[in-house]
This record gives C-alpha cells, sequence and structure tokens, in this order.
C-alpha cells in the first residue's frame, strides 16, 4: 500500500515538474535562466519518490535554485514537510537511533540516525526561532494575548515534586519514604 501510494504520489507530483519560464526571480532581484530539469529522490511519508524539478541558474548570485523544490519545501536534502513532522516528535522524545528504530518498526520508514539528527534539529531550531518570536512580540506590547484584558507583568513559577525516581543505592542511608 506504502509502495503504491509512493508510485501514485510521484505521479501527481510529475503533473508540475516546476517549468516557471525562462527566467525567474532568484530572490535577489535578479533573473535566473532556466537550464533544465534535475532528477532527486525526496524521502516521504509515502517512502521514497523521484522529484524532477526545473532547475534555473543565477548569473549574478552563480547558484542555481529550483522553485518547485522550495513551493513542496524539499530543498536540498530535507524529507518531506509530511516525513519531517514525524521525525520532530520521535526526534523531541527519544534518542535519534531509536527514533530512526521507530521509524522503521511503526512506519516502514528508513532513514539514517544523522538524517533524523539533522532534520529533528533543523525543525527544532525553526520552532525556537517562532518561540523566541512570539515571546518578543508579547513583552513589545504588539501581541496581546487573548485573556485577561492587562498584559501580564510578572509571572510565578512553582513546581510541586512528590517523587524522585532513585536507584536503591541512592536511599542507602537515608530514612523516610522511598518513591
Ligand atoms: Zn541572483
Amino acid at each position: 500500500m506504502q509502495r503504491l501510494g509512493g508510485s501514485l504520489l510521484e505521479q501527481l507530483l510529475d503533473l508540475d515538474p516546476g517549468y516557471r519560464g525562462p527566467q525567474v526571480d532568484c530572490g535577489s532581484g535578479h533573473e535566473a535562466a532556466f537550464c533544465g530539469y534535475r532528477q532527486k529522490i525526496v524521502d516521504t511519508v509515502l517512502g521514497p519518490v523521484h522529484l524532477r524539478s526545473a532547475y534555473s541558474h543565477c548569473p549574478e548570485c552563480g547558484h542555481g535554485l529550483c522553485p518547485r523544490d522550495q513551493e513542496l519545501g524539499v530543498t536540498d536534502n530535507s524529507p518531506s514537510p509530511g516525513l519531517r513532522r514525524m521525525v520532530a516528535r520521535l526526534g523531541s522524545q527519544e534518542p535519534f537511533a531509536q527514533g530512526q528504530w521507530d521509524l522503521a518498526e511503526l512506519a516502514g520508514l528508513h532513514l539514517t540516525t544523522k538524517r533524523v539528527e539533522r532534520s529533528s534539529e533543523a525543525d527544532g531550531e525553526r520552532v525556537r526561532a517562532v518561540i523566541e518570536q512570539q515571546a518578543k512580540e508579547v513583552l513589545s506590547g504588539a501581541v496581546v494575548p487573548i485573556g485577561a484584558n492587562e498584559p501580564v507583568s510578572k509571572l510565578y513559577v512553582a513546581v510541586d515534586g512528590t517523587g524522585v525516581p532513585t536507584v536503591p543505592a541512592d536511599t542507602l542511608r537515608t530514612s523516610g519514604q522511598v518513591s
């Protein structure tokens, strides 16, 4: 079923290989010239799929770009956005090697530990940037969170712990209840 889905996805993606004309904006205000199509393999939730993308080159910047890859969120060697979500969830919950194993066991998808690590950390950095930006906006008053009418100027945080995981050696000379 996964292979069938991957094959359908591949054909669907190939309906629009991303040709956007002989010249496209390179992203820095220059015109990049269409050079041809590039093939690559993208890891998705349906397994690896071949992706054909129009490739343009900007002579002024000296770099190439595939606008379609940017639209799909699969620039460089990145997994598809759907697979990235799965990898980020695993990578945030357990060691990367374990995440790689769980991905194979639960979804039949095979990525190297290094790719699980890179993808998780890249998305972790994106999440951190969003949270920091939101915190800045809230603190500057640019964004008012729904809730109290007045911005909260001081927050108190309390931790109520009732148990600490221990091993017997930790509690040899300790009296009292061990949780
Ligand atoms: Zn350029």
